[in-house]
């Protein structure tokens, strides 16, 4: 255990003093690119194609088990099954109440009814035991999301999913790389959803991917994608400039700044501008539309080959990270630790803690020059846009409230990983 009285500590006097210079923030994401990962991209500007690969060779030694689809994100993914899987308007579908509110909207726009299950505190992910205690006649189709890459508890699951004649999809869109039951995560029912988005473990600014059985895939045409390939363009365009906008060397001169005075205004009353930084405290509703994204893209295909390639490593050091930190926080009683390996093994892609105070650790933390995330995630079964499907979820209230997301990314050096703990346990000591 370090003993943080040997080191100055970050903040002396309470949360005024700014010791760590605000350009040197560091982000809680990184897409880890060198400038050579921008080269499928730039090559594409001027040349067409990229040779004889497919999306099922570059990933066939992770998903040898299925079919695979590229879509232009990993929520089209889910809209594409829904529409192939031909669901009836009224039938419901069991979704973990911890998440990502726009894979909610989704269902809602097809017809079909949320019913909200609560999830295991540790995991984040789908509950079996309350899953199985909310399935009715109407039941027809379970989404899982291994949440914040943790693999959610399948083989339960599945085994619920046989019982009753569900269908079930798998949402990865954060957990490439994640293990269950020795098997890559992805290949457990009927479908399944990635996303390469830029916020993504692997990122190929934009697009996304489809995972069929064999029985789904015979059935599947790819869908014509509506949008204008100016559009296209520009949507492909705005990803790559954000993604280099957030590398941790760039982060602190422009987009953390932006980001901050955006908050500002937008706190201040200029309401509107929570479209563009959003927040989860103010949620407006989202409607999907097919032409939102640019289509899944050719140079996205070295792109994530070239990611694949470190995968194994990239995991290997986002654990070293989050177990050094997690060490160092045991001793600290107010937080609370997740089990992220519990039914397999987790990327590490996102790491939460839980603590108090989400708010008041962030605020404290971006003093240190630390950027966080409090409420990344919602308990949608408690958010006011879908409240005719309204449940009590403990867990996932618990979750959404207390979660505090942390970098744990590879970039992060010894020093970082102990500025951040060094930070934290500041906070806690003042009491
Ligand atoms: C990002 C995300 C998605 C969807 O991915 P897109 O490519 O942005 O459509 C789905 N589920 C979760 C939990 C996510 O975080």
């Amino acid at each position: 255990m370090v003993d943080i009285r040997k080191k100055p500590p970050l903040v002396v006097a309470g949360y005024q003093t700014r010791q760590t210079p605000q350009l040197k923030t560091i982000p809680k994401h990184s897409s880890c690119f060198c400038p050579a990962d921008y080269a499928p991209y730039f090559g594409s500007l001027f040349r067409h194609g990229c040779g004889p690969t497919t999306l099922e060779n570059v990933w066939k030694h992770l998903l040898p088990d299925r079919r695979l689809f590229a879509t232009p994100s990993g929520r089209h993914a889910l809209w594409y099954f829904l529409t192939l899987a031909n669901l009836q308007p009224g039938d419901e579908v069991l979704v973990p109440a911890y998440n990502f509110y726009a894979i909610v909207r989704l269902l809602e726009q097809k017809g079909l009814v949320p019913v909200f299950v609560d999830i295991e505190p540790d995991t984040l992910c789908l509950d079996p035991q309350d899953l199985a205690a909310r399935i009715t006649s109407r039941s027809r189709l379970v989404i899982v999301c291994h949440m914040f890459g943790h693999p959610a508890d399948l083989s339960s699951v599945m085994t619920i999913c046989q019982r009753h004649n569900l269908l079930l999809f798998e949402d990865c869109a954060h957990a490439i790389g994640t293990w269950c039951q020795q098997k890559h995560v992805g290949q457990a029912g009927d479908g399944a959803l990635f996303s390469f988005g830029i916020m993504k473990l692997l990122n190929t600014f934009g697009g996304g991917m489809l995972t069929l059985s064999e029985h789904w895939a015979a059935a599947y045409q790819d869908p014509v994608y509506p949008g204008s390939a100016i559009s296209s363009f520009f949507r492909t365009f705005s990803r790559v400039l954000l993604s280099f906008l957030m590398t941790p060397r760039v982060y602190g001169w422009f987009l953390h700044p932006m980001t901050r005075l955006t908050s500002m205004l937008a706190e201040a009353g200029w309401s509107s501008l929570y479209s563009v930084v959003p927040s989860t405290r103010h949620l407006s509703l989202y409607t999907f539309t097919l032409a939102s994204r640019a289509p899944f893209k050719p140079f996205m295909l070295p792109m994530c080959e070239r990611q694949l390639v470190h995968l194994e490593e990239n995991i290997a050091q986002r654990k070293t990270c989050v177990d050094a930190i997690k060490a160092d926080l045991l001793s600290i009683d107010e937080i609370g630790l997740l089990n992220e390996d519990r039914h397999g093994c987790a990327n590490r892609s996102y790491f939460g803690i839980y603590v108090p105070d989400p708010e008041a650790l962030a605020g404290h933390l971006e003093q240190c020059g630390i950027a966080t995330c409090a409420h990344e995630f919602n308990n949608c079964a408690a958010l006011p846009q879908f409240a005719a499907y309204q449940t009590n979820c403990p867990h996932a209230h618990y979750a959404a409230a207390h979660l505090l997301r942390l970098p744990s990314y590879p970039e992060l050096s010894n020093s970082q990983v102990r500025q951040i703990v060094t930070a934290i346990k500041t906070f806690f000591q003042k009491g």
